[in-house]
């Protein structure tokens, strides 16, 4: 019997959680770690500075989003009625692969597989017959987006509604706003003020306590830095060295504006390849969000600003503001009793919305390996590598987006189309072209059907199919497509209108 003596050896619990930062990492840490940690027992404090503000930006989700309001009790009609929510099915990629050319990358898998071969072998093999047509097709979320439509998915697998899946869009800042209720209402306490100092143990390099421009001092055992790309603990205090990826995501500036709502509301994010980066459209209740991300070596600010106001589709509701940043990662998220997690752990730019589920993710894999003031190394570790891994599997999926881009002729684009990636990358892409075969490795946040819609939308195609298809019938597999083409255009023709489903939800929010 050893079990019960091991008890006896462990550290001292956490009592004080210190959270650096009020932006969209912040406030999503404080609300879950409320929901999970606030008890009599353990006090957790979030320090923002009002004067510093917060990045603003923000507004794209992908669907595990919905299972992290879930898990923080936020009911769906108060949040879309709070947050300015629309619903999101997917990315519509303009320009990216033929200049003139656009594909939709949407939630949720196509199809199904037959007889064990994956579906977008069937759909390969048969592509090039007029009457089996683009994959988008047999993809629920995309013919719904397609038809401005939106449903709830049903939990019945035969229902072909079963098979849409979404996420939001939403203002960032009423996000952080309603989070904040949530977290306040769970028991943590909120200091406004400047973090002017760091004071760290000098023994075992531990951050002790923050002190205030004003004088306030603030204790803790576990701090969370959450302090945007400043990266205050983490890459000041701690000097966690950051790794660079602006070879491969040479993007390093944005501009935004809002502009007034265009109907219909669409339930996609646009993402419009430009001269020298790309241009977003969120649409949003009250207004829709639009960027600019751009390489500051092929653009200057104020072209860039002409480019994002003339790539409006409603008047302007504002001056363009400008935004800089740099992709790339923290060589470790987690150091001593510092987690960084948002901007202050890394960025990737906002091509595929990745960055609020990598807060999310951080937030999940920090409750699984809670610390005990031990700060047990193996944990830390496992902490480090189960983020670095994501963190990668989805700069590689980025990477795909300009890597294969079809704009011949902009220096831009001729550049990261030659580049040289990640071996990873290289190596799915080398499969892929070979028989289409793509795998979903364990710390791939992106499936296979998101890889095949975005290699194929870009026009990277393989030299032949799996061989097992040729195995199926042909015949019944032809009419087996027809018929799940016509499921899917008749479940969309009988979505409401996204527009209506949003008042609905609006109109029944508690
Ligand atoms: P911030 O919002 O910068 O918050 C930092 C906080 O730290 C603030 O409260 C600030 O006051 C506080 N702080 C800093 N220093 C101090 C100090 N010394 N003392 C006290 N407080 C301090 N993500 C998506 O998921 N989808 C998107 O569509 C998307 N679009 C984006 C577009 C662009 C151009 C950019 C740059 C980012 C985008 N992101 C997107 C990323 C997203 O904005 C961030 O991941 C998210 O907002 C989290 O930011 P944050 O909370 O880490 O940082």
């Amino acid at each position: 019997m050893d079990g019960g003596g091991s008890a006896l050896t462990l550290a001292a619990p956490i009592d004080h959680v210190v959270i650096v930062g009020g932006g969209t990492a912040g406030w999503m840490t404080a609300a879950a770690t409320a929901h999970v940690l606030a008890n009599g027992r353990r006090r957790i404090t979030l320090v923002e500075s009002d004067d510093i503000g917060t990045i603003g930006v923000g507004e794209a989700t992908i669907p595990p989003i919905r299972a992290f309001n879930a898990r923080i009790g936020v009911d769906e009609a108060g949040f879309v009625a709070a947050t300015g929510a629309t619903f999101k099915l997917g990315i519509e990629f303009r320009g990216w692969g033929d200049r003139d050319g656009r594909y939709l990358h949407p939630f949720g898998d196509p199809g199904h597989d037959f007889s064990g071969v994956p579906f977008h072998q069937v759909w390969l093999k048969h592509r090039h017959r007029p009457d089996v047509g683009p994959l988008q097709r047999y993809w629920m979320s995309a013919v719904a987006a397609d038809d401005a439509r939106f449903d709830r998915p049903r939990a019945d697998p035969s229902l072909p509604i079963s098979q849409l899946n979404y996420a939001y869009h939403f203002d960032a800042g009423l996000y952080a706003a309603h989070l904040r209720r949530v977290a306040e209402a769970g028991g943590i306490r909120r200091v406004e003020g400047r973090v002017a100092a760091v004071d760290q143990h000098g023994e075992n390099g531990h951050v002790t306590y923050l002190r205030l421009a004003d004088g306030r001092l603030i204790d803790g055992d576990l701090f969370i830095d959450c302090s945007g790309f400043r990266s205050l603990l983490l890459g000041g205090t701690m000097a966690v060295p950051f790794q660079d990826w602006s070879h491969w995501l040479p993007c390093d500036r944005a501009v935004t504006v809002p502009s007034a709502r265009r109907d219909p509301l669409l339930p996609v994010t646009r993402s419009t390849a430009r001269t020298a980066g790309w241009q977003w459209r969120i649409p949003l209740q009250h207004r829709t969000g639009n960027g600019l991300v751009y390489s500051s070596a092929h653009l200057d600010e104020d072209a860039a600003a002409g480019m994002l106001m003339a790539g409006l589709d409603g008047p302007a509701l504002g001056d363009p503001r400008p935004l800089s940043f740099r992709t790339g990662r923290r060589a470790r998220f987690w150091h001593r009793n510092v987690v960084a997690i948002g901007l202050s752990a890394g960025f990737l730019e906002p091509l595929e919305s990745t960055s609020i589920h990598l807060v999310q993710s951080g937030i999940q894999k920090l409750l699984a390996l809670f610390p005990d003031r031990g700060f047990a190394p193996v944990e830390v570790d496992e902490y480090n590598r189960l983020m670095t891994a994501q963190f990668d599997a989805v700069r590689d999926f980025v990477i795909l987006h300009y890597k294969a881009n079809g704009r011949v002729g902009e220096p831009f684009w001729d550049a990261l189309r030659t580049m040289a990636v990640p071996d990873s990358l290289a190596s799915r892409i080398n499969l892929f072209r070979e028989k289409g075969r793509l795998f979903r490795y364990d710390d791939d946040l992106f499936s296979v059907a998101s890889w095949v819609a975005v290699l194929t939308g870009q026009g990277i195609w393989p030299r032949g199919h799996d061989p097992l298809v040729d195995s199926l019938d042909d015949q019944r597999v032809l009419a087996a497509l027809a018929g799940l083409a016509d499921a899917y255009s008749r479940t969309a023709a009988a979505m409401p209108a996204h527009d209506r489903f949003v008042d609905y939800l609006r109109a029944s929010a508690p």
